[in-house]
């Protein structure tokens, strides 16, 4: 028994030595990533329903590792989040996707807009005002084309110095967006109080829509509730027409998914841009 005991106690700090030596590797191999210019963007279409224009991009970070090659966000992000890193590699996103829009805009002579995902440690940030200035002013982007998605979740935390934060974002001109919505807990009334633009319907809701009635149910009630309270809605993960045709139904404003297009790379969104142009 006396054996088996210290095996335990080995095998428990074994363990948790080998998360440590991962998380370790992990952080140095993220600040390497920074470093050495790993990481790219993706931009994923939001188009108007309705009509299916283009209105908005959402860049989506990719990271290439050199040896274990594509990284997903779903894989790093949790860790750059733990590590404190994701405050550097959040600031890194925000530039390049500023960039990269406005010379887009440039070339297609079209008002595209940005959506950028913050981290919770970004959001809490009280610098993050002051990089939002320094990014616009750096790329030249004028503040209406920039869009910030905030998770619910983030905006769960003491309400006053959450609507502070959120006042001093939109004081800079640029727009909020409330992602994932449906997948936390806030209640409406609280919502009511937060000064956010868009509500970004979670693609939990979406995925089922036209079998399951309840999602549809929430869905469409979440559509009109987001409309009284005067926010644009846009679906996420929207995959095939029917869920398409149910949105447009029950007025839903904007769209994002794999119906209308995957994540592009920016050689790929600019020609997606020309052939919708040319339509
Ligand atoms: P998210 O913000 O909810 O982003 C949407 C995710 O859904 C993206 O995954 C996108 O590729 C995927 N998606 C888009 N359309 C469809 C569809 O029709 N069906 C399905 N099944 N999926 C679809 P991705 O790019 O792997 O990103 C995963 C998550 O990682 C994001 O979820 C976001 O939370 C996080 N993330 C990505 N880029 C960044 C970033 O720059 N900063 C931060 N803080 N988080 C990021
Ligand atoms: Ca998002
Ligand atoms: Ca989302
Ligand atoms: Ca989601």
């Amino acid at each position: 028994a006396k054996e088996k005991g210290r095996d335990g106690y080995y095998f428990f700090t074994e363990e948790l030595n080998i998360r440590a030596i991962k998380l370790l590797t992990l952080e140095q191999e993220l600040r390497h990533a920074l470093q050495f210019d790993e990481f790219t963007l993706l931009f994923q279409p939001q188009v108007h329903i309705k009509s299916g224009e283009i209105n908005s991009v959402e860049a989506l970070i990719r990271w290439h590792h050199p040896t274990r090659g594509r990284v997903s966000p779903d894989d790093f992000i949790a860790v750059a989040e733990e590590t404190g890193l994701i405050v550097p590699i959040g600031e890194w996103v925000l530039k390049k996707a500023c960039i990269e829009i406005k010379m887009l805009q440039q070339l297609t002579q079209f008002p595209l807009k940005v959506a950028v995902n913050l981290s919770a440690r970004q959001f809490k940030d009280p610098k993050l005002e002051t990089v939002i200035k320094e990014v616009l002013e750096c790329s030249g982007l004028e503040p209406q084309f920039l869009e910030l998605e905030v998770t619910e979740s983030m905006l769960m935390d003491d309400i006053q110095s959450v609507i502070a934060q959120l006042n001093r974002i939109k004081a800079t001109g640029v727009t909020i967006t409330i992602d994932d919505f449906g997948s936390g807990y806030s209640s409406l009334s609280y919502l009511k109080r937060l000064p956010v633009d868009i509500l970004k319907v979670d693609r939990e809701f979406v995925r089922d829509i036209p079998d399951d009635l309840n999602d549809m149910e929430i869905t469409s009630a979440v559509i009109a509730v987001a409309h009284k309270l005067n926010l644009k809605v846009i679906a996420e993960g929207v995959e095939n027409i029917d869920q398409r045709d149910f949105l447009v139904i029950n007025k839903c404003d904007y769209a994002q998914g794999y119906y209308f297009s995957k994540p592009l790379t920016f050689e790929d969104l600019y020609d997606y841009f020309c052939k919708i142009e040319r339509i």
